[in-house]
């Protein structure tokens, strides 16, 4: 763990003894990986794919840009492996907005090249209906915001069933939101024998409340850059 914690003083930097190889990853994601050029694992991948892929629950504190999307795409999809066969949804990701959802949605299809896996990206602003078609042809994942899984939930078009993991994507922006209420909604339809990996640029109380209720014994991981967040603050004052 303090070894993680040194890494975390340099988040965005690419660690250098770190290797995807040594992450215990199959032939056809590290075949993903070397299609998509990433050569080394950021220092959040580094520290949250071993857990991960072991089934724990890991709260990790990272913020946008430090490689957190395949830090639990690569679990998910390593997890997932083949699609099953009544293809209903075994990760779920919610994220706090449409972007960033379609991003994540991106990201997760490029580090599946070489499987037949589906995911869809399900969010407000946009009509219902082709969601629902994409749902019903079969998803494997689904990325979605709070709102709008709730909406699926309720009208019977997605089942969360057979959910074997499930992320909270920028979970502290969810809760600034007031996705709140719809996040716990969502949770506690979720099957209680489920892996929940969690992602935070900060881990204020509300996020740490949210963690102790709906996680199981998450091992916290710090990839915040200590001491650097001076460098971004010009202070002045006037008299
Ligand atoms: P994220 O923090 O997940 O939004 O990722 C930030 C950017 O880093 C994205 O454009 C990723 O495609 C890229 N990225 C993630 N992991 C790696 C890696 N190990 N090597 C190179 N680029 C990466």
């Amino acid at each position: 763990m303090s070894a993680q914690r040194e890494e975390s003083d340099d988040a965005d930097v690419a660690h250098d003894e770190a290797s995807f190889a040594d992450l215990g990853l199959s032939d056809v994601m590290m075949r993903s990986l070397a299609k998509v050029a990433y050569e080394t694992p950021s220092p959040v991948q580094a520290g949250i794919i071993p857990r991960a892929l072991q089934g724990v629950d890991v709260l990790g504190q990272a913020r946008t840009g430090t490689g957190k999307t395949a830090a639990f795409g690569i679990p998910i999809l390593e997890r997932l492996n083949e699609p099953v066969k009544d293809r209903r949804p075994r990760a779920l990701v919610l994220t706090p907005t449409r972007e960033l959802a379609v991003q994540v949605r991106d990201e997760i299809d490029r580090l599946a090249s070489g499987r037949k896996l589906r995911s869809v990206a399900v969010y407000g602003g946009k009509p219902i209906k082709s969601q629902i078609s994409r749902l019903q042809r079969g998803a494997d994942s689904v990325i979605g915001t709070p709102g709008r899984v709730l909406d699926h939930l309720s009208r019977g078009t997605l089942q969360l069933d057979q959910l074997e993991t499930v992320v909270l994507d920028e979970a502290d922006r969810m809760l600034d939101i007031g996705f709140r209420p719809d996040i716990e909604k969502i949770l506690r339809r979720c099957p209680k024998r489920r892996q929940t990996l969690l992602l935070s640029a900060t881990v204020a109380p509300p996020v740490e409340r949210l963690a102790k209720r709906y996680m199981h014994k998450p091992e916290v991981m710090d990839f915040s850059p200590k001491g650097k967040r001076a460098d971004t603050i010009e202070q002045r004052y006037f008299t």
